[in-house]
């Protein structure tokens, strides 16, 4: 139940300042060990915000984040750090995330020596290693950031976020940035790395062809809030929100199952935060009736263990 608000530094109507704009609203969401959650979503859906709160790189308003049963929504700095090793980020823009001034070797050590890799051979080692697991080679230690390319880079980043074993995974659109066939090489990676070490990963991305390839389960949300999380293959298969079921309608033709063509939807009607009680997606939806309009509608859980949150679910 995770809710987090921040001013909207926008303006009104008649000049008055706008209200507070929920970033979470209400959100819930497990993420199972050993396995990969994509979350997908349009830009200013609140998925980067969530990933965040989760690793407590941002605070949130109200709710509980439970990791491995342990509360650590309200952890002080003091009592977040043994968590902080444990829950790792990995970030699409490398060139802020990743210190200029490092050698690609003090880069990947830095994370080592701060949680009690005293003896510098064995830290030279775990960071052979951690480069041979991400597939560059050793000499690229000596290198300055700047010196690699922008796929170069994020393997880099992610050999950073290994590097202390996490329990938890958190990328935030580690592949957006990258050229498309640049891209496929770091897909391919997080995929091997995955049978490899059977990480726990939430794997967020507005693209639905790269969330389809990497995870077990995806969430979608919608304006702060979840609209429906079920397993990939069902999720792709037959949505059962009308707005996945839109958003899926968007992504090109080549990337769905041949055969399986769906009609375009053309999403129109407002993006409207203020959903008056009611469902956020009323007014561009295409199945609302009354009851969308004044009563939002709570994500239930369905037989097949998948949830959603629509009065009007989409039948297979
Ligand atoms: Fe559409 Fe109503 Fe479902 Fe909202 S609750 S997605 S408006 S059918
Ligand atoms: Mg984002």
């Amino acid at each position: 139940n995770l809710t987090k608000s921040y001013a909207s530094g926008k303006t009104g109507l008649w000049g008055r300042p706008a209200g507070p704009v929920r970033a979470l609203d209400d959100v819930s969401l497990d993420v199972r060990a050993g396995e990969t959650l994509g979350l997908v979503g349009e830009s200013g859906s609140g998925k980067s915000t969530l990933g965040r709160s989760i690793v407590r790189l941002d605070g949130v308003d109200e709710g509980r984040i439970l990791f491995q049963g342990v509360d650590i929504a309200r952890l002080s700095g003091r009592q977040i750090s043994p968590y902080r090793r444990r829950m790792q980020m990995i970030f699409q823009d490398t060139s802020s995330s990743l210190n200029p001034r490092r050698r690609i070797g003090d880069l990947l050590a830095e994370p080592l020596r701060a949680h009690g890799w005293d003896e510098s051979a064995a830290r030279r080692q775990r960071v052979g290693e951690l480069m041979e697991i991400v597939g560059l080679q050793d000499a690229f230690s000596q290198r300055w950031p700047h010196e690699l390319s922008g796929g170069q880079r994020q393997r880099i980043g992610i050999a950073r976020a290994l590097a202390l074993k996490p329990d938890l995974i958190i990328a935030d659109e580690p592949v957006s940035a990258l050229d498309v066939s640049v891209q496929a090489q770091i897909v391919n990676l997080f995929a091997d790395l995955r049978r490899q070490f059977g990480m726990t990963m939430i794997f967020v991305s507005h693209d639905l062809s790269v969330v389809r390839q990497i995870s077990d389960r995806v969430a979608v949300m919608y304006l702060g809030s979840i609209v429906e999380c079920g397993t990939t293959d069902r999720l792709f298969a037959s949505p059962a929100h009308p707005y996945t079921q839109a958003l899926l309608s968007s992504v090109p033709v080549a990337s769905i199952d041949p055969g399986k063509r769906r009609q375009r939807i053309i999403l129109t009607g407002e993006v409207s935060r203020d959903a008056g009680g009611g469902c956020k997606f009323h007014k561009r939806c295409a199945f609302a009736r009354g009851v969308c309009r004044d009563e939002q509608p709570p994500l239930a859980r369905r037989g097949d263990g998948s949830q959603v949150a629509c009065h009007f679910p989409l039948m297979p």
